[in-house]
């Protein structure tokens, strides 16, 4: 039977976005809504759009499995990709298309030819592209990663951000000319990204020649890493040095660690300073607090101005939570609002979450939202939120039910139940912390990214046929929701 290539690639997003999990929402959008599915060919083969060669090799490096097995899931073993990459407007104004197929992963990089490193013109480009330099493009056109969602007009404005705002507003208006570097500090899901996101569109739409790019640190990082392993950090630098505006997001994640990436940074900052491009930096702690960046990178960031981002009080979330209802075109009574504003008082965040849930906890059980309900929820909202369960906490607990001692998970036995502890642990990390599987990994017991993935595979799959095993992941989940 004919398969339609869209309700594959539909059905593809729908098991990527579950893979990914709702902690990763982010990630998604960044990475797989932007893809355009289009075609199918012999029932097996998806060719999917991407908007620029570095997408592309994103994808490859970091998404690989997760689209394998998307596709295997949906089209069966045959299954196999392709993408076509739309090179952005070439100066004829043509799109250039590719099609490369995809290549597992990693050996993407690995076979491009040693000899000559980078396709700088770009005709007939069948080998893969460069990162960073976009072929027969003089002008970098960059995706600048922004989202249309987090503009200015939906950042509602308070006393706790005013004057981070009122900066973010001159510096869209007159890049590189106001306040640089703009630095944007506050604690966890107070709209850093939000701000600096929205000031990014807004430079945009005054100044539609600007370049304009987004990147979290840790992105820079993982990109600065790549361009190592491959001999490109040249080509990684001059490629940031074309941006007109550059946005790093979260820089407190270098702290302690990439001293190469922040040595990089540091000459990719003073270049574009010198040349007043604007750069806009966020971080989750004061200047005065970033312990561990390099000093020289941290006196560069006090040049600027740093605004700060506070919890907004009951007026504003009363407004967030309106503009947002507003937004999805959902009515709501005010008391309800009201509560909800007062009662949710850690980060905006965790406002739309409670806001969210309760949408989603009417329409689900087709109930009316009244105060009542909202009552309910919000308690345990707020008691599931209040504490952070850490992936040391999992270990010692999933340890004491075993009775083994805590450091077993670390040891490099391969005692069946020790291995099965830290598969659980690696399991449950996954489940209810928000820490990737590399993060997770190093924490138990040194472990690689695939040997997590591989744990919370066995884990589900035994809790499924194995009722023993089914027994101790449910009672070990009662545990966790006791504590
Ligand atoms: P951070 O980067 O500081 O952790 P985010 O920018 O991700 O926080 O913000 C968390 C959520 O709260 C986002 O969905 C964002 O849109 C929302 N948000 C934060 N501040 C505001 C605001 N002033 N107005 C509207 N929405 C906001
Ligand atoms: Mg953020």
């Amino acid at each position: 039977m004919e398969k339609d290539y869209k309700a594959v690639w539909a059905s593809c997003l729908e098991i990527i976005k579950d893979n990914l999990g709702k902690e990763n929402e982010q990630v998604f959008r960044t990475w797989f809504e932007p893809i355009v599915p289009v075609q199918l060919e012999d029932n097996s083969i998806l060719k999917i759009q991407v908007p620029s060669p570095f997408f592309y090799e994103w994808l490859e490096q970091h998404f690989i499995d997760i689209l394998r097995r998307s596709i295997r899931a949906v089209l069966g073993p045959q299954g196999m990709l392709k993408y076509i990459v739309v090179m952005d407007q070439s100066i004829s104004g043509k799109p250039i298309v590719t099609t490369l197929p995809s290549t597992g992963g990693r050996s993407a990089v690995k076979n491009r030819p040693q000899d000559m490193p980078f396709n700088l013109n770009g005709e007939n480009s069948s080998d893969l592209p460069n990162p960073f330099i976009f072929p027969g493009i003089k002008k970098v056109r960059v995706n600048s990663q922004l989202s249309d969602a987090y503009s200015l007009a939906n950042f509602v404005e308070g006393d706790c951000n005013r004057l981070a705002r009122s900066a973010g507003y001159a510096v869209a208006e007159n890049p590189g000319k106001s306040y640089n570097p703009l630095l944007l500090h506050g604690g966890v899901g107070l709209g850093k990204t939000h701000l600096a996101n929205a000031i990014g569109l807004k430079t945009k739409e005054l100044h539609p020649e600007k370049t304009v790019l987004y990147v979290t640190s840790e992105q820079f990082m993982q990109q600065f890493a790549d361009a190592g392993k491959n001999n490109n950090t040249n080509d990684f630098i001059h490629f940031y040095e074309l941006i007109d505006v550059l946005i790093i997001d979260d820089i407190q994640f270098w702290a302690n660690k990439a001293s190469k990436t922040q040595e990089a940074f540091f000459h990719i900052f003073n270049y574009l300073h010198q040349k007043r491009n604007q750069i806009i930096i966020t971080s989750d702690k004061a200047p005065s607090e970033l312990i561990g960046l390099e000093p020289r990178l941290l006196s560069r960031l006090k040049w600027g101005l740093a605004a700060d981002l506070q919890m907004p009080d009951v007026e504003t979330r009363i407004k967030i939570l309106q503009q947002k209802l507003d937004n999805d075109g959902i009515e709501m009574p005010y008391e309800v609002i009201e509560y909800i504003a007062y009662n949710i008082n850690t980060n905006v965040r965790e406002l739309e979450g409670a806001l969210v849930s309760l949408i989603a906890q009417s329409s689900l059980n087709r109930k009316q939202i009244t105060i009542d309900l909202a009552k309910q929820m919000i308690d345990k909202f707020v008691k599931s939120t209040s504490r952070e369960i850490t992936i040391d906490y999992i270990q010692k607990v999933v340890c004491d039910y075993f009775n083994l001692p805590i450091d077993s998970i670390q040891s490099r036995t391969r005692k069946r139940e020790i291995v099965q502890a830290r598969q659980l642990a690696m399991y449950f990390a996954k489940k209810m912390t928000k820490s990737s599987l590399a993060i997770i990994g190093l924490q138990c017991g040194n472990k690689d990214h695939a040997t997590v993935l591989h744990a919370c595979k066995t884990v589900s799959n035994l809790a499924e046929t194995d009722k023993q095993f089914r027994y101790w992941v449910e009672d070990l989940e009662k545990k966790f929701k006791e504590s």
